[in-house]
This record gives C-alpha cells, structure tokens and sequence, in this order.
C-alpha cells in the first residue's frame, strides 16, 4: 500500500476551491497523520501564511476565485519563502509548467491527482533525508 507516509506533528495548507477536490486530498491524506489547514481562495491561503509561521507545504490550486494561485504563491513568497509549494492544475497547456516555476511553486502536479504522486512529492519536501 502505498499510503504509509507518516506526517505526524506536520502541517499541510490545501488552498482549493472545489469541495470535492479538498475531501478527496483530505481522505488521501488523513492515514498520514497530518494537521490539514483548508483554504477556499488564493487570499485567504495568503491570509494564513501571514497567521501561522509552522505550515511545513502547501497545496496549491491555481484556478481560485479572489486570488489565483499564481498570486497567492507570488505572495506567500514574499513572506515565507521556505515553504514549499505544491501546484495542482487542471490546465494541460504547453508552458504552462514554466508559469507555475516562474510564479514560485517548487513542484507541479496536473489534475486528476494522482494520489501516489501527490504523496511521494509531498514527503520530499516534508523528509527531504528519506
Ligand atoms: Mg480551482
């Protein structure tokens, strides 16, 4: 089984828009322990960077409403710029892997998520030894 990661004692912010995409990140990710933050909009993922300084990766959706995900990476950069960030596109558009590089986001998965993907990129950056 490939969900076995353990991100106890780790925090994880999913800026998503759509319901049914975070409850599908949020069943994926509750075996691995970790502390889930979900934000609705670009601006309000920024807002809890700017609260909270121990959010170890965020879960980044660019199309959102008030903010996309482009800004809000753009943003959470400025501020926290050790934290990283996740991006999930359902664009399949050629140079759209470099927008989202170029934006600030240190990793790039394309919609439908690929829960074994999504979990071995997010335990790079949480066990970066392992
Ligand atoms: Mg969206």
């Amino acid at each position: 089984m490939f969900n076995n990661y353990d991100f106890t004692g780790k925090k994880i912010l999913i800026a998503e828009d759509e319901r049914t995409n975070y409850l599908f990140l949020e069943a994926l990710l509750k075996r691995t322990n970790a502390t889930l933050i979900w934000a609705e909009t670009g601006k309000s993922a920024l807002e809890e960077v700017q609260k909270d300084g121990t959010i170890d990766v965020i879960l980044m959706d660019i199309k959102m409403p008030q903010m996309n995900g482009y800004e809000a990476t753009n943003e959470i950069k400025k501020i926290q710029p050790q934290i990283p960030i996740i991006a999930q596109t359902a664009y399949a558009l050629a140079g759209e892997k470099e927008k989202i590089l170029n934006a600030g986001c240190n990793d790039y998965l394309s919609k439908p998520i690929m829960g074994k993907v999504l979990l071995e990129k997010i335990n790079k950056f949480i066990n970066p030894e392992k």
